[in-house]
């Protein structure tokens, strides 16, 4: 049977369109909103470098406490989404008010004279306009370690309070981890070329230091990076830390000792398969592989102490070069 339509129910069906219609743009502005909100909310990652200037030939000057190193003269930052997408970018000189004559060693890296900076704003307003820029919610990031508490000392001698600084990550650091697998200091045109990354812009400018850092940030697996951070960070620390002992009779028993040559990862106590030990002139030297942090060199040396004899254990995180030479020197003692 055909229904044929009517007047009435034609109406009725407009008026579910529209009070459809009306459901759907109300769905759709919620989302909106909510889209909005989060992104206003997300997490910046912020790629920070900093220009700074150091007195020439004279003693630092100690203010507010703080033995003042270097005055920081330029700030260059690159803004990475939440997917470790670059966008904005921030850029500002800063007048020097502590160590106004440029260092001629600074000026001539850098190229900024004290005519350049006689213009610009105080370390304080840039530093306002620079928290502005890094939005509500932010870690930084940096290559190298020396920034952050180049940026601390800034900040107290201003009387700035720098508790609120958020986390920050050394690039360095998650570079090494994951491309050298070793623990030496790269500088950024170096990383750069092991990247194959063209180098188009000069060196020693905040911002196209921290544009290229950006570059190598976008090469590099961030996220596993930072969520590994605290593991590389425990690395780093072991490169500190030596455990002595001492008594034994002599050095083959100083070098052989079980508890000096346990195999046991010193981080997250996995006790480890045992490497082979190669032993030359008073040191061991063996590696073995923790499931979470890699492959570790484990060294015992032995030294004089009196009438008897001394251990020295150090377990290190194992760079390519270690466990190439590690590799050599098995198989030449076989
Ligand atoms: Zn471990």
């Amino acid at each position: 049977m055909l229904l044929m339509p009517t007047d009435k129910p034609l109406m009725f069906n407009i008026k579910i369109f529209c009070r459809r219609g009306f459901i759907f743009e109300l769905i759709f502005v919620i989302i909106v909103r909510i889209y909005i909100k989060r992104k206003n909310d997300d997490v910046n990652y912020i790629i920070l470098d900093m220009e700074w200037n150091q007195p020439s030939g004279r003693e630092c000057l100690t203010i507010n406490g703080v033995r003042l190193t270097g005055e920081i003269i330029q700030i260059g930052a690159v803004k990475l989404d939440e997917d470790f997408v670059a966008g904005d970018v921030f850029m500002s000189d800063v007048k020097p008010v502590f160590y106004r004559k440029m260092n001629s060693m600074v000026k001539k890296i850098t190229g900024i004279t004290e005519s350049d900076l006689s213009q610009c704003l105080g370390f304080e307003q840039v530093m306002n306009k620079f928290f502005e820029f890094c939005g509500k919610e932010f870690s930084i990031i940096t290559w190298g370690c020396d920034d952050i508490p180049m940026l601390i000392e800034n900040m107290t001698v201003h009387g700035m309070d720098f508790s609120g600084l958020p986390q920050s990550y050394d690039l360095q650091l998650i570079f090494n981890r994951q491309i050298t697998r070793g623990v030496r200091q790269w500088s950024l045109s170096s990383a750069m070329e092991m990247l194959n990354i063209e180098q188009k812009y000069t060196l020693h400018n905040a911002l196209y230091d921290a544009v290229n850092t950006a570059k190598i940030a976008m090469r590099l697996d961030l996220s596993q990076g930072m969520e590994n951070y605290e593991n590389i960070m425990s690395l780093v620390r072991l490169r500190g830390q030596k455990e002595t002992a001492g008594g034994f009779e002599n050095m083959r028993c100083a070098l052989r000792d079980k508890t000096m040559c346990r195999q046991v990862c010193p981080i997250c106590g996995s006790r480890l398969r045992k490497g082979e030990w190669i032993e030359s002139r008073g040191k061991r030297i063996s590696l073995a592989q923790c499931a979470e942090h890699g492959t570790l060199k484990f060294v015992v040396t032995a030294f004089k102490d009196g009438d008897k004899f001394a251990a020295c254990r150090r377990v290190l995180p194992a760079s390519e070069e270690m466990i190439a030479q590690y590799s050599e020197k098995l198989a030449a003692a076989r």
